[in-house]
């Protein structure tokens, strides 16, 4: 056969004379709305190479964003890794120290960045960490005396629409994007064009996220967050529109722009997109064109899917990853036979596990001495999982991050059912550890989010002189109403077995949320984790 790249650039060639005339819309600054096509979009993308090379951007540089979701971060995605520069994402959520970190750590040679984070890029800019280039995503000079730096379309403007891509072998690394580094320094995982083409291929198949070329695609997931889940390469793969949101996470504001734009695909973490929820059951409405969901990155709780498919008629996808795995690695498709078997009920809890490993991720469950645990949906392991988007080391390292074998160790705990259904039970730093026996804080969280006047809940182990470590629940309830920790015991009662029952619980205004979305547990122990021993006797 012949040795046919698997780059970017095919996915940006095909979508251009493929489907052309298929429409792009950006929610940009100052609520200006940006609307192209794909032939367009890949004009201005060669605008921007023919940028990036009269800058000296060179094969295997790294060239920063800290941006929102919007058409000139896609453009970014694509000129970039065009040329055989790294795309490297930044998540503006982190902490200054951290983002600087990360730029050194990275070797950044240039930044694009979005009004909103010029503060970050002033910081970026005194810190001298070896960026050359600061160029704002905008339309014209955003006024500033803190320090110089172009204008994106103004950048643009003064370049050819003509560009000859480089030949690129498909090993060529295109993507870097740093994990959140719950424990010490972010890590860089680094993903190859070939790796990026494997994942969309497979990822947007029918039997996985099915993604039509009459979909219009609004990824809610940040493109600074593992690629927003591929989407900006597995969207225009087949065609599909899209719609980006930029800075609009309110639920307000993403309901008029999914309603406008007649999105029929979203894709998001479950804090945004119950939000978003709650908002659709307040107007007793859904934007009019939504029929698809893709949910992940933690666990929605077990109203999340029921309310979305049988209130709303939108047909959700649960699936898991990790920044380590590009990201998607399993997806909950129900396989034929138990569409046919399984009451509606029970296809619900099943759409609540995150799913079957997609073709090109292989996964086990391990004991802590690396004998196989038994697939059948109650013995708890480690999950394994090795393939060909997954990270082998960490950008800079000199060792492999997989065990002997080849395996990468996620960190999560999870079980595996007879018809190869996972489910994430914890992350093993979260596990509950009481009297030798595992308590799953997930799942104490997911059903007691099912109180009606529970808002958000989490779980933690608090050191116990005992039982080494019991459940402390710390919940937020909806505004205005009053519960007591004997209604939220009464409750959970024959939901739990006995011994899951927490030992206290504690009613907070809001949990601490961190850059990616996800409740920050490690906040929670810090502050709480000696809350049983104190209130002992
Ligand atoms: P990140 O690399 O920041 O995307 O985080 C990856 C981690 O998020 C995984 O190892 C899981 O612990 C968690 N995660 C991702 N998706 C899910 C999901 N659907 N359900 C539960 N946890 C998830």
């Amino acid at each position: 056969m012949m040795n046919f790249p698997l780059t970017t650039v095919s996915i940006l060639k095909h979508v251009e004379t493929e489907y052309g005339n298929r429409e792009l819309v950006s929610y940009c600054e100052q609520d200006s709305v940006f609307r192209y096509n794909y032939v367009e979009f890949s004009q201005r993308v060669r605008q921007l190479a023919n940028s990036l090379i009269s800058k000296g951007i060179k094969k295997g540089d790294r060239v920063a964003t800290l941006a929102w979701n919007t058409h000139r971060h896609m453009e970014l995605y694509y000129a970039i890794s065009g040329i055989g520069a790294i795309c490297h994402t930044i998540n503006p959520r982190y902490s200054m120290d951290q983002i600087r970190y990360i730029v050194k750590h990275a070797g950044d040679k240039a930044l694009y960045f979005d009004g909103d984070f010029l503060a970050i890029a002033a910081m970026l800019h005194s810190a001298n960490l070896g960026v050359e280039h600061f160029t704002c995503l905008a339309n014209d000079k955003a006024s500033t005396e803190e320090f110089t730096f172009m204008v994106y379309d103004e950048e643009l403007q003064s370049q050819t629409t003509d560009f000859v891509w480089p030949e690129l072998d498909e090993n060529t690394n295109a993507g870097l994007c740093y994990t959140s580094g719950t424990t010490g320094n972010p890590k860089g995982v680094l993903y190859t064009h070939r790796s990026i083409c494997l994942h969309s291929l497979v990822s947007s198949h029918s039997e996985n996220l099915d993604i039509e070329s009459q979909d219009v695609v609004c990824p809610i997931v940040p493109m600074f967050h593992v690629n927003a889940w591929g989407l900006p390469y597995s969207v225009p793969l087949f065609g599909a529109s899209m719609v980006f949101a930029g800075a609009n996470m309110q639920p307000e504001k993403l309901y008029k722009i999914l309603d406008d734009e007649a999105v029929t695909y979203i894709a998001g973490v479950p804090t945004i997109l119950s939000a978003l929820l709650g908002h659709m059951e307040s107007k007793q409405m859904k934007p009019k064109a939504l029929h698809k969901l893709l949910v992940g990155g933690a666990a929605p709780n077990s109203t999340f899917i029921e309310k979305f498919e049988q209130n709303f008629s939108i047909d959700v996808l649960h699936g898991w990853g990790m920044t380590e795995t590009s990201p998607v690695a399993t997806l909950c498709k129900l396989k034929p036979h138990l569409k046919e078997e399984l009451t509606i009920g029970e296809q619900l809890a099943l759409k609540n596990k995150q799913g079957r490993k997609l073709y090109g991720v292989e996964l086990k469950l391990v004991n802590t001495d690396g004998s196989l645990v038994p697939h059948d949906g109650k013995s708890y392991g480690d999950l394994l999982v090795r393939g060909a988007w997954v990270s082998e080391r960490y950008y800079g390292s000199e060792t492999s991050s997989s065990n002997q074998d080849g395996w990468f160790a996620t960190g999560d705990i999870a079980t595996i059912d007879e018809n190869n259904y996972l489910q994430i039970v914890d992350r093993s730093k979260d596990v509950i550890k009481s009297g030798g026996e595992w308590i799953s804080s997930v799942e104490l969280e997911n059903i007691a989010a099912t109180m009606p006047e529970v808002q958000q809940a989490a779980v933690i182990g608090a050191f116990h002189p005992k039982w080494d470590e019991r459940p402390l629940m710390l919940l937020v309830t909806s505004p205005d109403v009053q519960v007591s920790k004997e209604e939220v015991k009464q409750f959970l009662q024959d939901k739990i077995p006995s011994w899951w029952m927490p030992d206290d619980f504690v009613f907070v205004k809001s949990l601490p949320i961190g850059a990616t979305g996800k409740i920050q547990k490690r906040d929670l122990r810090d502050k709480y984790q000696n809350a049983l021993v104190d209130s002992l006797p």
